[in-house]
This record gives C-alpha cells, structure tokens and sequence, in this order.
C-alpha cells in the first residue's frame, strides 16, 4: 500500500499546544517595548530604570488578581521548571528540621520527580500516590499517606500528557483538616499548573495551595517565562542567590518584556477560559472520527466525556504502529503533535502511561493531540485525510 497523495497545498495544523503554543500578537505588542526603547534595568535610579520597575510592579499586581491574591505573593521565574524546583527545593531546604517526608503522585512532570528524586538523594522520604487506570488519584489514600513529618505534598493540576484534572481543592481541603486536626502548619501543599490555566480555576484561597506553579509558553506567552506563588508566611530557600531582586527570592536582573509578556498572557487566557467548551467539542468530533475510521484505537486517560479530563487533550494508541513514526510521517503532511510528553525523559515510555498501567504495544503506539484555542474543525478534517490512511500504511509494512 502506497502513502497517500502530497496535498497540492499543504496546510499546517498545529497539534501539540500541550508543549508550546504560538506567541499571541497582543502579548508581543505589550512585550516589544521592554525589548526595545524601554530597556533599563529595574533597579537602576534613573527614569528609565524606575520606569521598568514600575512595570513589573504593575504585572506583579495583574498577575496576582488572576489569583485571588495579594502581589507580594507572586515571584517571577523562568518557566515551569524553575517555578517547581524553587517551589520544591525552596520549602524541602528551609523546613527540612521539621520532617522529612514528601508526598507527591506516580504522573507528574518531570520537573516536578527530578528536584524530588534529588531530594530522595539527600535523605528525604518519599510517598507516590498511584493512579487508576485513567490517572486519577485515591483521596483515601492520599490521608493515609499523611504523616507528622510530611512538610510538603505536590501534586499537578492537569497532566500534560493524558490531561487528568486533578482535584485540587479536594485535596487542600484535606490537608486543611489534617493541620487543625495535628495543630501544625504542615504539610505545605504546591500544585504544578502549568497546563491548568486556560482552562481551570486559579484562584488559590479556593484552592487552599501554598505554592502554585505557571508557565508563559503554554498560554500564548514567551517561553522562558514562569510565576511562582506563594502564600504569605511561607519561607523558602532561594535557588538563585544573587542581587536581592524578587524580594531576595531570585536574584537576577528581572526579564522584564518576558514578565511584561506573562501577564499579558496570563490575563487574556482567564478571559479566554469560556472558549474551551468549543476546544472540547473540536476535540470530541476528532476522537469520534479516529474511532470511527480506524480500527483498533484505545483513548488513554479519562473518557471524553467526562469532566475530568482537560477539554483540550487527546492520547491515543493505534496499535501495532510505532508512535515515533507515525508522527513523523504526519509531520510530512503538516501535522505536529506529541508521542507522550515534549520533555520525555523516561527511556523506558512514558512514566505517566505505566502508570495508568498501559503494556508496551498500547505505549509503543501512543500519541497525544493537544489542541489550542484557534485549532477548528476544518484541521481536524485535514488530519481525518492522512491519518487513517498512514495509520494503515504502517500497520500494512509491518512484518
Ligand atoms: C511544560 C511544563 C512544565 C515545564 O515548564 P517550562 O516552562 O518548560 O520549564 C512543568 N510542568 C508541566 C505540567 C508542564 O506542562
């Protein structure tokens, strides 16, 4: 069997917004003039300084209303990595004469495992939730897991490859509970977000999160670009000693176009969230049509339908096809997306898909679409013109 036709006019269709997505003009119309006329450097005593000083300011205070919060809360960082590894190592190193225990589940980022497994280096111990077989955690034995020692507990929002929600303030509520029951300030709670925002809530009093991670270049903002929160009264050790910026939290001259640009981002995406019920339908009519034109599919993580599962992400395995080049021959017809994560790290396939309890011919096999706010359903109907067709290229070539 021969690969289908070359469209005579290739369209690209852009299907990995779970790794980055484009910069929105309008967060780089609030970003070129840091970049450009407006360059000096906020703690210089001049206009020119005082003037980008006071523009981190006024991002600090925008960013921190997205969150409920107050922007004495809201530290700027390079991305979702430094946002988790500040948040993670910051409280481990500061409170560790407090306990030595952290709790954490089998599916987070790698951003999130590595500072932990770093941590397992030096002495702490750690608890991994397991998941069921479409990734969602056991409160019960999350409780059971509490212990007089636990000082920190990290778990996602969204996973970034099979999209589970995870149900945050659920889980603040218990750690709540479980403070005023043992008269303790701890477990401290930290939530990786990075794939939350545009479509979940941010606000953090209802989330009842110490720590909450963010990350610009999953929202339409700059890559390199992050926001760490943290409630007032939570100490953490620093991961970048340096000039005192960032009220001593993170030394460094501050980026101040890629802050300028996170908020902008930030900001429009809350104001986007009500686009996202067409995203899940966009999203549903493309699961429906692999369901319909090819045989032997699998959907990883939460059924479409179902509320727990983030509206704009689709893993899927086609068996007896090797995802790698699958997606490579998309790749020839102008359709990108994913096999698991971008920032896989796991030789052996994805931590998160063994986790959920996948074998190695449903791993082998899995891909993950991830749509964006502007994806339609006429993209969708150009990747229904290859996709079967490759799928069963591959499948045929088999020997
Ligand atoms: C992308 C991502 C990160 C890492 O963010 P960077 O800005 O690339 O450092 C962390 N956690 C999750 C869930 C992500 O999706």
């Amino acid at each position: 069997m021969e690969l289908p036709k070359k469209p005579f006019k290739k369209r690209f269709v852009y299907l990995d917004h779970g790794a980055a997505t484009p910069l929105d003009p309008a967060v780089f119309f609030e970003m070129k003039p840091w970049l450009t006329t407006c360059f000096g450097n906020p703690s210089a005593l001049y206009g020119f300084g005082v003037q980008a000083k006071k523009h981190v300011e006024y991002c600090r205070a925008a960013v921190s209303k997205v969150l409920e919060s107050q922007p004495d809360t809201i530290f700027f960082t390079s991305g979702g990595t430094e946002s988790n590894n500040a948040a993670i190592l910051g409280v481990a190193r500061a409170h560790k004469a407090n306990g030595k225990h952290i709790i954490t589940t089998r599916i987070e980022h790698s951003a999130v495992l590595e500072p932990i497994s770093q941590l397992e280096k030096e002495g702490f111990e750690i608890s991994y939730l397991s998941v069921d077989n479409v990734g969602n955690i056991d409160i019960e034995e999350f409780k059971r897991k509490l212990r007089k020692d636990t000082i920190l507990v990290s778990i996602m929002y969204i996973n970034n490859e099979i999209g589970v929600i995870n149900p945050i303030a659920e889980i603040g509520k218990e750690i709540l509970k479980w403070r005023k029951q043992n008269e303790t300030s701890y477990p401290y709670f930290h939530t990786d977000a990075c794939q939350a925002v545009s479509t979940q809530d941010l606000h953090v009093e209802k989330l009842h999160v110490d720590l909450l991670s963010l990350n610009g270049s999953k929202i339409y903002g700059p890559k390199g670009t992050g926001v760490l929160y943290k409630r007032r009264g939570v100490e953490i050790s620093p991961l970048l000693y340096g000039g005192g910026q960032e009220a001593g939290a993170r030394g460094g001259t501050e980026n101040v176009a890629g802050i300028a640009g996170m908020a902008k981002a930030l900001v429009m995406a809350e104001l986007d969230k009500a686009e996202y019920d067409s995203v899940r339908i966009i999203r549903n009519y493309f699961w429906n049509c692999i369901k319909k034109s090819i045989p032997d599919v699998t959907l990883n993580g939460p059924d479409v339908e179902d509320n727990t599962r983030a509206p704009q992400n689709l893993n899927v395995s086609f068996l007896e096809v090797d995802a790698e080049t699958l997606l490579l021959y998309l790749d020839e017809y102008g359709i990108m997306c994913s096999k698991g994560s971008a920032c896989e790290t796991d030789k052996a396939g994805s931590h998160v898909l063994l986790a959920i309890g996948l074998d190695e011919e449903h791993m082998r096999g899995a891909i993950r679409f991830t749509l964006g706010k502007n994806t339609s359903k006429r993209d969708i109907e150009y990747v229904m013109k290859y996709l079967p067709a490759l799928v069963q290229v591959l499948r045929n070539n088999k020997t």
